[in-house]
C-alpha cells in the first residue's frame, strides 16, 4: 500500500487569494472531492475527486511555501476527504499557518487535523435557508470561523471587520 507521500492528493488549483483568509494575502490550495455534497454548492465542479490532478505532496508543499505570505488555506471540494494529505502538508510547512475550509462541524472533524499550525477553522456546510448577506465573510450564517488559542479552538466574530482584525493579530 502506498504511503501518503507517494500517493499525493487530487488538487484542482493552488492560487494566491485576498479573500480565502479574512485580510490577509494567502496561497490558496483547492481540494477536488466532496462527499458533503450541499444544496446550491457555489463548487459542485469540485464534487469529483477525478476533477483533480493527483500531485505528490512534495510538489503541493513546494508550490505553497513562498516567501511573500505567511498563510495558506486550504478549501475545495471538501479538504478533510483527504484528511493523510491535509495532515502531512501541515506537518511539511511548520512555519506557516494554516487556515481550513470545511463543510464539517467543529465537532465532526477528526483530531489528528489539530495540528500547531491550524490557526484558523472555518466550519459548517452550506445551506442556502441560511445564506448570509454578500458583504460578509460567511456564505451561509450557520457556518462560523475558529481560531487556535493554546490546544483550544474559539468562536470568532461574524462581523467582517472584527474578524478581520482578530485574524491580524493570530
Ligand atoms: S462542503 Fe463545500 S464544496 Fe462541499 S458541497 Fe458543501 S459548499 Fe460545496
Amino acid at each position: 500500500m502506498l504511503d501518503i507521500e507517494e500517493q499525493g492528493a487530487s488538487i484542482k488549483s493552488i492560487e494566491t487569494s485576498i479573500v480565502d483568509v479574512p485580510g490577509q494575502v494567502c496561497k490558496s490550495l483547492f481540494f477536488a472531492g466532496c462527499s458533503i455534497r450541499c444544496e446550491g454548492c457555489h463548487n459542485s465542479a469540485l464534487w469529483d475527486e477525478k476533477a483533480g490532478i493527483l500531485t505528490s505532496i512534495r510538489d503541493i508543499t513546494k508550490k505553497l511555501n513562498t516567501d511573500f505570505t505567511d498563510w495558506i488555506a486550504l478549501l475545495g471540494g471538501e479538504p478533510t476527504d483527504q484528511l493523510q494529505a491535509c495532515i502531512s502538508i501541515m506537518k511539511s510547512l511548520p512555519n506557516k499557518k494554516f487556515c481550513l475550509y470545511t463543510g464539517r462541524e467543529f465537532h465532526q472533524l477528526d483530531k489528528s487535523l489539530f495540528l500547531p499550525n491550524l490557526f484558523l477553522i472555518k466550519s459548517g456546510r452550506y445551506s442556502p435557508e441560511m445564506k448570509a448577506d454578500r458583504s460578509g465573510v460567511l456564505a451561509s450564517s450557520n457556518q462560523q470561523f475558529l481560531y487556535k488559542s493554546g490546544n483550544n479552538y474559539f468562536c470568532l466574530p461574524k462581523k467582517k471587520n472584527k474578524l478581520m482584525t482578530a485574524i491580524e493579530k493570530l
